[in-house]
C-alpha cells in the first residue's frame, strides 16, 4: 500500500517537513485577533511588529482587527562597535512618541525570549500606557528570559521551523505553511 507523500521542502542543506498548514496558522491568527479585539475596545493600540520574521503575521493579524489601530515596525540589529562592552544589538525604527500609548509587540516566534528582553525595557522607558506581547508561535521549553507573552497563536516544541515569514538563512519566508526541520 502506498503511504501519502510527505510534503517536504529543501532549503540550503536541510530538509523540512510540513508542520502547520496555512489554514491552521490563519485560524491561530484569527484567535489572537479575537482576543485583541475584545481587550482593546475603545482604545487605539499601536502594533509594533519585530522585523523581519513577523511581517506576514502582522499583515494577517491587522486584517482581522476591528478596532482603530496603528502600526510601526521595529528591528533589532546587531552591530559591531569598537568597544567590546555595551549592548550587542540595538533597536531601530521606532521613531514616534509612544508615551501614553497602548503598545502591542508583534513577534513571529518567541524562543529564548532574549529579543523581547532587549526590546521591552527600551519601550517601557518611554512610558507607554501599557505593553503587551502577541506572538504567533511560542516555544515554552526554550524560554530563558523573564518576559511576558500575553497572546499566543500556537505553542510548539523546541524544533527549528521555517515558513510564513520565518527563514532558514534567508530562505523559506515565502512558504505559506510552517515546516519543521527533519533531523539528520
Ligand atoms: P528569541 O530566542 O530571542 O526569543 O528569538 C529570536 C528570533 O530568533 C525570533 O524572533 C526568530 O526570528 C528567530 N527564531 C527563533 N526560533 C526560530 C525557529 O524555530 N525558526 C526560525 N526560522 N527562526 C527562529
Ligand atoms: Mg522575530
Amino acid at each position: 500500500m502506498n503511504t501519502p507523500m510527505e510534503k517536504l521542502v529543501k532549503l540550503h542543506d536541510k530538509s523540512f517537513r510540513l508542520y502547520k498548514s496555512e489554514s491552521e496558522i490563519l485560524s491561530a491568527v484569527r484567535n489572537v485577533a479575537g482576543q485583541i479585539n475584545d481587550d482593546y475596545i475603545g482604545k487605539r493600540p499601536l502594533l509594533v511588529p519585530v522585523l523581519n520574521g513577523s511581517f506576514l503575521f502582522a499583515a494577517d493579524l491587522l486584517k482581522e482587527l476591528k478596532l482603530d489601530c496603528e502600526l510601526s515596525f521595529i528591528k533589532v540589529v546587531s552591530y559591531h562597535g569598537t568597544s567590546s562592552n555595551g549592548s550587542p544589538n540595538m533597536l531601530i525604527g521606532l521613531n514616534q512618541n509612544i508615551e501614553g500609548r497602548h503598545i502591542i509587540i508583534i513577534e513571529d516566534i518567541v524562543d529564548t525570549g532574549n529579543t523581547l528582553a532587549r526590546i521591552l525595557p527600551e519601550l517601557r522607558a518611554q512610558n507607554p500606557a501599557s505593553i503587551k506581547v502577541a506572538t504567533l508561535l511560542f516555544k515554552p521549553l526554550a524560554l530563558k528570559a523573564d518576559v511576558p507573552v500575553d497572546y499566543i497563536g500556537m505553542e510548539i516544541p523546541n524544533d527549528f521551523i521555517v515558513g510564513y515569514g520565518l527563514d532558514y538563512d534567508g530562505l523559506g519566508r515565502n512558504l505559506r505553511d510552517v515546516y519543521q526541520v527533519v533531523p539528520e
